[in-house]
């Protein structure tokens, strides 16, 4: 029960967007309810049964976006929601209800994307603004108190569009920094570490099929010691710039070490994995070069067993780039079914 409890703050803490979506789920629930109740005991039955079915259908949104750790659905949900309740109290309660909708204005840009939340404001803008002009002294007592309101109301808007815009593309760029390598710009480890554990959930769950190829230039240091630094970082982007293009939009790149890289394929089994490492093989022999000439790579690769771990997986392909380097470099090493490994060398 208590590492249950740990888990669910752990999603928590974790989790911005759903940690939001429940409190505002929440506050939303517990300030309902009671006026729900109350119109059900007066025989207000239709505001009665409208305010159930908003506490019933945001309890819905609350729990779907926990157990399908979808929090978009759930959140345009409650933003159109919240957006349809604040128009109607405004237009119920006239001025009074009117001090609903800036906090409503912030809540929308919590729950969904800075363009969804200023389309749902104007859209509430526009509804209250129609219906004063259609029932005069609705909504607000006087024009000069209409536009008063518009003003703010939109200077409400802009600013937090600016505030959440800018969050966004910060985050943005901290999640970029956090998962990808500055120089060549491929995954880094953390993010392979992520992708790895994945493909083995899914391989659990729903046998797809994992190829894995451990690729490290050959001779690199010397390239380094007779060219510079500079140009050995050349030759690494040169050659993410080559992988990228002759692996397929599904295959994932990340920079395992100094100058060795690791390739996920998912959907491949041992013959796509081997086909594609001697592709690789050639192709990096015929176009990657460095002043001195032609820059080769020696590949291990692995597919993923049944029930096994990751890490498993992984030393297993380090233990086939391992054997290509021990037999000469510049060929793939593919462990097969049995954990023998199967040889090719690069044709040039
Ligand atoms: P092998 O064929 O056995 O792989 O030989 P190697 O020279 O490629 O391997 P070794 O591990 O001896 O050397 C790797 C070199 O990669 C040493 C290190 O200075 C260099 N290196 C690591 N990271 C970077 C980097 O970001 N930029 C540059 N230019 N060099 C790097
Ligand atoms: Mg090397
Ligand atoms: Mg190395």
């Amino acid at each position: 029960m208590a590492t249950q409890t740990a888990r669910l703050l752990k999603r928590l803490r974790n989790d911005f967007q759903l940690s939001i979506i429940t409190l505002m789920g929440f506050f939303g629930i517990v300030s309902i309810s009671p006026y729900a109740v109350y119109r059900l005991l007066h025989g207000n039955y239709l505001v009665g049964i409208a305010d159930t079915i908003i506490v019933l259908s945001t309890l819905f949104a609350v729990l779907y976006a926990w157990v399908t750790r979808d929090t978009v659905k759930p959140g345009i949900y409650l933003a159109a929601v919240f957006s349809v309740g604040a128009t109607l109290i405004a237009i119920n309660l006239g001025v009074n209800g009117l001090f609903w909708i800036y906090p409503l204005i912030l809540f929308n840009f919590f729950m969904v994307t800075p363009g969804k939340a200023l389309l749902a404001t104007a859209l509430v803008l526009v509804s209250l603004v129609s219906h004063a002009l259609l029932v005069p002294g609705s909504v607000f007592e006087s024009d000069y108190q209409m536009v008063s309101f518009l003003v703010t109301c939109m200077m409400a808007s802009v600013l937090s569009f600016i505030f959440a815009f800018r969050t966004r593309t910060q985050r943005d760029q901290l999640q970029l920094l956090a998962t990808h390598d500055p120089l060549t710009g491929a995954r880094n480890r953390r993010a392979m570490n992520e992708e790895l554990k994945i493909a083995m959930a899914s391989h659990r769950r729903h046998s797809d099929s994992y190829g894995l190829l451990v690729m490290d230039l050959d001779h690199f240091k010397q390239i380094n010691d007779r060219f510079g630094h500079h140009v050995g970082d050349q030759v690494l982007v040169a050659f993410v710039e080559l992988i990228r293009r002759c692996c397929r939009k599904e295959d994932r790149l990340f920079r395992f070490g100094g100058e060795e890289f690791l390739l996920l394929l998912p959907n491949t089994e041992a013959q796509g994995l081997r086909a594609a490492a001697q592709n690789l093989l050639s192709r990096v022999g015929k176009e990657l070069h460095s002043p001195g000439g032609a820059v080769t790579v020696s590949i291990g690769g692995a597919v993923l067993h049944s029930g096994e771990h990751w890490e498993s997986w992984l030393q297993r392909a380090d233990e086939s780039l391992y054997r290509a380097k021990s037999e000469g470099r510049n060929r793939a090493v593919i462990a097969d079914e049995q954990g023998s490994p199967a040889t090719s060398a690069a044709r040039h």
